[in-house]
Order: structure tokens, then sequence, then C-alpha cells
């Protein structure tokens, strides 16, 4: 077995994840569960083969940045050649459905693949996840006539994705994003400048742009922005307008290639709704949000096991500093929370996953009663507001933690983790950028309020007292217990928030860590339920964030907004 392929996953792939719901839904009542749940691991196999071939290539050539030449972007040979091993596997547009040429696999495997890619090489899991996420938000939103022009081609490799968003001026704040679109008969012509575009050398643009016909109207917010798929050649062959401008020079993953894009009057097809490109918009980058998480899932894997392996073998004082209780500290809180990030995120994966299993079963079966019809679609409501709120916390959580966990593999290595050959070094570049883009953590934990606001607690608390209720071994009770408690105390600490949206905005972060402690501590504990050799992971993680979660909680209620007059008096004195 492959060492990508390790436990963590093996847990929910074997015993965590209800397979026979998920596939009964999706692909039917006669569908052989068994055997899809081997193709997946056939897959997973597959996928962590490729990545383990690929990862000593890529990490010495990770410098190489990504180069412009004649106008076309070339990526590093490393980075090509693992991107050709995983396209021939078939392993680069991993939503795409059947009918389109796909393998359409679940999200859960789709997240794992990226967490792979991003452990081997992290700049390439931006190309791979771009493809999968762009061909995904085509299959959602455009006719079927685009889909058919376009999927077969993602689903093949043929063709890869890119999401064109930030502007100068448009970066966190969407709405003041300027590129312009004038509808042309059956088209759209779309001109403006983007900047910080990940792969824009990719044949096929999603852009988010203004409609003309309400620009000035709708200036300053998300509303009148359409999305348009932008190609770089036209359908009769000849190029499009758009053009690569430059690559910039960046601190990390250096072979993924980040543009400067112009479009000038190019060609392009409206996808979704005029005017409603916002919302598809956003489908898209939640999906590039899970694959964000999962990229510093993989990033902070890759130097935990370097970490582990340096300080067994280093010795000082006459012993491995593996030995020392400090390091044996630091070693276990990066494992924990690498460990709660991956549950965090797939207990969000498996939640979107069953709410796309249920979308196929409607679609397959419009003769169902109107109670079984009710049924589902309450079901899949009340998964969509958890998945609301899960999505910006599973970002949150898994990138702040690779940011830490590679700075901490940086001070277990000493000295050596801060020469620029240091692949811990490297680790830790690559990790940064993953609490920046797609939504900074700043405005992961605003999304997560903004959630918290319309009420989504009520619905993820509920199913966490069910789980709760539902553990089997007597020792984890006492565990359980802690995060009731937990739950009660985010209830009542919550309160001191309802009537002052500044002040809750200055706790977000605070508050989206109190319910992330406790989701994770369900999951935790639903894992050591099934596996015991996790109950000292549980408990570690329980013990330490319950404590945590008190001061907090007593934190927001003793403060008030008046914290924020004191936060710039304080800056002042800098100013
Ligand atoms: C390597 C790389 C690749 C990228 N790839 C893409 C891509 O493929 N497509 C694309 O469209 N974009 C891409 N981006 C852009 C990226 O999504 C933005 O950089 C990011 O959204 C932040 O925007 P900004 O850089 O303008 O920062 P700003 O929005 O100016 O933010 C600066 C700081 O202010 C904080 N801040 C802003 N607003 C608030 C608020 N309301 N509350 C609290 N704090 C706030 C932010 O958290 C941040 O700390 C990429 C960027 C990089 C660096």
């Amino acid at each position: 077995m492959p060492s990508y392929l390790h436990d963590g996953i093996l847990l929910y792939l074997d015993r965590l994840a209800d397979w026979e719901q998920y596939f009964t839904l999706a692909k039917g009542e006669d569908c052989d569960v068994e055997s899809e749940r081997e193709a997946l691991r056939g897959v997973l196999e597959t996928a962590a083969t490729i990545c383990e071939e690929v990862e000593a290539d890529c990490r010495e050539t990770w410098e190489q940045p990504a180069e412009l030449v004649d106008g076309e972007v070339i990526v590093p040979p490393a980075t090509q050649k693992a991107y050709d091993l995983l396209k021939e596997a078939g392993l680069v547009s991993l939503s795409v459905r059947e009918e389109y040429g796909g393998f359409e696999l679940p999200g859960f495997a789709s997240n794992i693949i990226l967490q792979m890619i991003s452990r081997a090489n992290a700049g390439l899991m931006t190309i791979v996840g771009l493809q999968s996420g762009a061909a995904e938000d085509i299959q959602r939103y455009a006719s079927e006539d685009l889909r058919r022009e376009f999927l077969p081609r993602f689903a093949s490799g043929e063709v890869m994705g890119s999401m064109d968003l930030t502007e100068p001026q448009a970066g966190s704040d969407l709405g003041a994003i300027q590129t312009r679109a004038v509808d042309d008969g059956e088209i759209s012509r779309i001109t403006g400048e983007k900047i910080f575009i990940t792969n824009g050398g990719a044949e096929v643009h999603l852009v988010l742009a203004r409609d003309d016909d309400t620009f000035d109207d709708s200036k300053g917010t998300t509303k009148g922005l359409s999305l348009f798929i932008c190609p770089r050649t036209k359908r009769d062959g000849s190029p499009n307008g758009v053009t690569v401008e430059r690559l910039e020079h960046k601190m990390g993953i250096h072979c993924s290639p980040t543009a400067a894009m112009r479009f000038d009057n190019a060609e392009a097809y409206r996808i979704g709704e005029k005017g409603e490109g916002f919302k598809a918009m956003l489908d898209l980058m939640n999906n590039a949000r899970v694959g964000v998480a999962a990229q510093g899932v993989g990033i902070a894997e890759a130097a935990m096991h370097e970490a582990i392996q340096y300080a067994k073998q280093r010795k000082q004082f006459g012993v491995p500093i593996a030995q020392q209780p400090l390091m044996k500290n630091l070693l276990s809180r990066m494992v924990r929370d690498i460990e709660g990030s991956r549950a965090l995120l797939y207990r969000c994966v498996l939640l979107l996953d069953r709410n796309h299993a249920i979308e196929q079963h409607l679609k397959r079966h419009p003769d169902l009663s109107e109670a079984e019809k009710t049924e589902l679609e309450r079901i899949r409501e009340r998964n969509a507001v958890r998945t609301r709120l899960l999505t910006p916390l599973a970002k949150y959580m898994a990138t702040e933690s690779a940011d830490w966990i590679t700075r901490s593999a940086i001070q277990v290595h000493g000295g050596l983790g801060f020469m620029a050959e240091s692949t811990v070094g490297k680790l830790h570049n690559d990790a940064i950028i993953t609490t920046i883009y797609e939504g900074t953590s700043e405005i992961q934990v605003s999304f997560a309020l903004k959630e918290i606001g319309k009420g989504a607690l009520t619905i993820v608390f509920d199913e966490l007292h069910k789980e709760l209720d539902s553990l089997q071994r007597e020792s984890l009770q006492p565990l359980a217990s802690k995060v009731r408690a937990g739950i009660a105390r985010i209830e009542e600490a919550s309160v001191a928030l309802l009537h002052d949206f500044a002040y809750a905005l200055l706790c977000s972060k605070p508050l989206s860590e109190m319910v992330i402690s406790v989701i994770v501590g369900s999951e935790l504990l639903l894992q050591a339920d099934a596996d015991p050799d996790r109950e000292d992971l549980a408990a570690s993680w329980v013990n330490r964030k319950m404590l945590d979660l008190e001061t907090e909680a007593k934190r927001i209620e003793d403060s008030s907004v008046e914290r924020l007059e004191r936060c710039e008096r304080i800056v002042q004195l800098f100013d």
C-alpha cells in the first residue's frame, strides 16, 4: 500500500463514510456498492502511487518558476511530467460526470487526491484543483450545448481552466469588479484586467464581469455580475483577445503560474442567469475552498513527515531530540491539528457528497411521493445549512494549521530548517498562500459569522448532540460530556454578540475557533469509537480545546465593542 494512502484516509473509506447510502442515492438502488468502493480504492491507490513517484523530482526543482514564453505559459518539466502522469490516469478532472467522459468521483475522493498532490507538489495542486473546479461550475450552470462543448475536453485533460475574479481594486471585495461584459447577440464581449490569476495560460477562463446594461447602477455591489466562459481561442480557431500580460514572482508555489490577464473585447458565453454570476462563482469558490483546505492538509502532512523523521535521528544531549518533552509535545500538537483539520474537512466534503447524491436521486425519481420528496428536501436543506458553515471553517482551520505546522517543522529542524535548501522551509513558503487565496482567513471567519447569524448553529449543534449520544464506548463518555458542555458555553456566550455587529465581527475568529473545537471534538470521538487507537488523539483535542473554549467564552462575555476603540488607540502608538 503506498504510504500516501494512510490509515487516516482508510478509516473513512472502510468504516466511517456511509457508502451504501451515497452510492444507492447517487447511482441507483441496483448499484453494486462494494465494487464501487473497491473502484474508489483503486483510484486512490493510483493517485497515491503517482504522487509518491513524483515527489522527489518536484521537491528538487521547487525553485523553478512557471515562465511566459511568446505569450504561452510553460510550467517546469517536473510539474509537467507529474501533470501528464495524472492526466494519463484520468485524474485531472475528477468530478466530471460519466456522460461527459469523466469519473464523477465523490467529492471525498477528489479531495483526498488533491491532498496527495499537495503533499508532493503544492503548486501542481492549484492547476489540477482549478481543472475540476472550473469543470464543476460549467457542469452545474452552463447550458447543455456548452457542457457538451467543454466538459469532455476537461475530462480528457485537453484543456485546463482558470477562475478570473481578482482585479487591482477588487480583492476580498468582489463588488468592486469593473471588467465589463457587453451583450452581442448570442455571445458577450469581455473587456478588462484581472490580476493574480492562477493558471492564467489555461484555455478556458471563467470570468466574473459586470454587465454593461446595469454597470452604473450595480457598481460597488455583487449584483449585476455575470459569469462567463471565455476561451483563449475562438470557435473558428482564431485568437480571442485573452492575453497573459505577465507572470508574478512569488515566495512559494513557484511552478503555479500566477498571471496578470487582459481581455480585449473577448468573445464569451454566459453561464447561469444574467446578473447572478456571483452566486455561481460562490459555488466555484466553495469548491475551491475545500480544495485549498485539502492543499493545507497535504502540505502540513509533508512537513509533519519531515519533522518526525528528523526528530528521530537528530541527537542532542546524547538522545534524539524526539525524546525531549518539549519536542514530544510540539510534535503531538502538530499531528493533532492535522488530524483535526482532516476531521473537519472530511465531515464537510461527505456532507456535500450526500447532498449531491440526494439531488441525483430526486432527478432520477420524479415520480417519488410528495412525502418522500419533502423529507429528502428537508434533509438536503439541513445539510446545506451545515456545509455553508463548515466550508469556511474547514478552509480557515486547515490553512491556518498548515501555516503554523510548517513553521513548527522549521523549529524542529533548528538552524537547518532556516537554510535555503530546507524542505520544511519551502513547505512553509508554500503554506502561507493557503491562508490568503480563495478568501483570506479573515474573510472565512466573516462568512462563518454570517451563517451563524442566520441560525446555522441550531442545526449544527442538534446533529452534534445526536452523534455524541450515539457513542458506544464507555471510556469516551466523559469526553463527550465535555463537548456537550462546550456547546452549551458557545450558546451562552454568543448571546453577547447578538446586538452589536461590529463586536460580533471583532469576535468572529475566536467564535469560529470555538465552533471548530466542538465540531472537531465530536468527529474525533466518532473516529475513536470506530478505532480505539485514536482515543488519545480525541482526548488530547477535547481536553485542551474545551479549556481554551472556556477562556474565549469568558472573554467574549466580559468584553464589549469598546475593545475596538482600545485597538485603535494602541495602533495609534505606531501611526
Ligand atoms: C498566488 C496567488 C494566486 C491567486 N489565484 C487567484 C485566482 O486564480 N483567481 C483569482 O481571481 N484570484 C486569485 N488570487 C487573488 C486572491 O484571491 C486575493 O489575493 C485574495 O482574495 C485577497 O485579496 P487582496 O490580495 O486584494 O487582499 P485585500 O482584499 O486587499 O486584503 C488585505 C488584507 O485585508 C484583510 N481584509 C480585507 N477585507 C476585510 C474585511 N472585510 N474584514 C477583515 N479583514 C479584511 C484581508 O484579510 C487581508 O489580510 C490569487 C492570489 C495569489 C497571491
